[in-house]
């Protein structure tokens, strides 16, 4: 438990002060300009302090933080061992230009490499998510020669500029035309199959049909490759059927495409594999990677790439760049995060936590809760898909242009937090996605909460 918080000058402050607060929200409200918000709407809660599973705003309300920030603080607020290593980092060697040699970078790409399956054993770092889908993008680009990517509806690859362009939903809206030379299929998904499919045997093969149609009218010839959420994410938790991702790389093979993974939300932990793709029997060329690599601490993102495609840059200069590829704030926590997985067997708990508390318990929510389409997920990363009806699937909230929160979902996001949790909900979905390190009870409180706040979604069921 938390009593009290520092500020930046190290002054301790108890909670409920509101002159520091007001001294927040004037500036953020006066300066700050927010993402994807229209910024006369949006009311930031100022937050005051954090540790492990739980945040503080500055009224001293704790929140259990299931929604590990954006799906990145795997390690939880504040974890000891990242802040020594960024502390002891800082006081080495605060920065070091790209084409130096440092040792915490090339520690962290030779740890990256040794848990990447196959060859990928080269590590290109980036700031984020978003740069790391740029760029291997830009790499499969330079080595096939070719220029089409595609990629699915139903995805999300960050906002930058060919990034929201690969994105399948509609936060790409808005920022069209961009890059052109994307275009977009339909990947698995039962529950709302595009494919009138009724098992997953057959959403699978049918969607492997579909995506070999759209190779062969878009141009196998044209197209440099095909980037896909290993588990879609915020798009709703898509966990591939048996079968799909051999698939997809069977296709890739066949044309000459190169497989890029992105694994920005769903690496490092998140499912209790170091890649998501390691428990699907499939090696990508490319996998992006960000978030849980360091917990968010210090930004860091990346690409891990294949001997194949890397021996492509042997004799042809890669063009590109940025000035803090593999920081060394950023690359010293990575390999503090490396050391707490191992230490604390975090991939093992990620997965006896799903599969002993999380899934049978929202599985068992099925037969009470009316508003409950489906639940999906693996190791700490699930989605409720809530709806007006189980037999007409109705969304609880249809899509809109503006993307924005319709009554019911904002009604269970006020409970949730009213009762001290603070949700992932996007669209008509509640994700379900807290620390690694959350414990077993605090994970059965916040079920708990979760489970009190879907009464509100039921409400609104027929
Ligand atoms: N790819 C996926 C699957 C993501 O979930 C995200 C962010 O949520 C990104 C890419 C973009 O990452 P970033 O926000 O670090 O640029």
């Amino acid at each position: 438990m938390v009593e009290s918080f520092t500020d930046r000058r190290g002054q301790v402050h108890s909670f409920g002060d509101a002159v520091e607060e007001q001294r927040v929200r004037a500036d953020d409200r006066g300066h700050v300009f927010h993402s994807w918000s229209a910024q006369a709407r949006i009311n930031p809660l100022p937050i005051a302090a954090g540790k492990s599973s739980t945040f503080w705003d500055y009224e001293g309300n704790a929140y259990l933080d299931f929604s590990s920030q954006l799906v990145n603080l795997n390690l939880g607020h504040q974890h000891p061992d990242l802040v020594r290593a960024i502390q002891e980092q800082a006081g080495r060697l605060t920065t070091i230009q790209p084409s130096m040699a440092n040792d915490v970078r090339g520690e962290l790409a030779r740890r990256i490499a040794e848990v990447a399956p196959g060859d990928l054993n080269k590590v290109f770092f980036t700031n984020g998510g978003a740069d790391a889908n740029e760029y291997a993008v830009r790499m499969a680009r330079q080595a096939t020669g070719r220029r089409k990517v595609l990629s699915m509806y139903r995805s999300y690859h960050g906002g930058t500029a060919t990034a929201i362009s690969l994105t399948g939903d509609p936060r790409r809206w808005a920022n069209e035309p961009s890059d052109s030379s994307v275009a977009h299929f339909f990947g698995p998904y039962l529950y709302r199959s595009a494919f009138h499919a009724t098992t997953q045997a057959e959403e699978s093969q049918r969607a492997l049909e579909h995506l070999e149609n759209v190779i062969l009218l878009e141009g196998a010839s044209t197209i440099a490759a095909i980037i896909i959420e290993t588990i879609v994410g915020t798009n709703g938790v898509l966990v591939p059927p048996p079968g799909y991702l051999p698939g997809v790389r069977m296709l890739c093979d066949k044309y000459g495409i190169i497989y890029i993974a992105d694994e920005v939300m769903v690496g490092f932990g998140r499912v209790g594999e170091w890649f998501a793709v390691n428990s699907f029997d499939v090696v990508p060329d490319l996998i992006t990677f960000a978030k849980g690599v360091n917990s968010g601490y210090v930004p860091l993102g990346g690409v891990v790439i294949s001997d194949r495609i890397s021996s492509f840059f042997d004799d042809v200069a890669f063009p590109g760049g940025l000035t803090y590829s593999g920081h060394p704030l950023a690359c010293a926590a990575g390999v503090a995060t490396f050391e707490v997985f191992e230490r604390d067997g975090i991939l093992e708990r990620v997965r006896d936590l799903g599969a002993r508390v999380i899934e049978p318990t929202i599985r068992g929510w099925m037969e009470k809760h009316a508003s409950l389409g489906e639940v999906r997920g693996s190791g700490l990363f699930w989605a409720l898909e809530l709806v007006r009806s189980t037999e007409t699937r109705e969304p609880l909230v249809p899509f809109n242009a503006a993307g924005t929160e319709a009554k019911p979902m904002a009604e269970i996001a006020s409970a949730c937090k009213a009762a001290g949790l603070w949700p992932f909900i996007h669209f008509n979905r509640v994700h379900i996605a807290p620390p690694l390190v959350i414990s077993e009870d605090e994970l059965r409180r916040g079920l708990d909460i979760i489970d009190e706040a879907l009464t509100v979604a039921d409400s609104f069921a027929v």
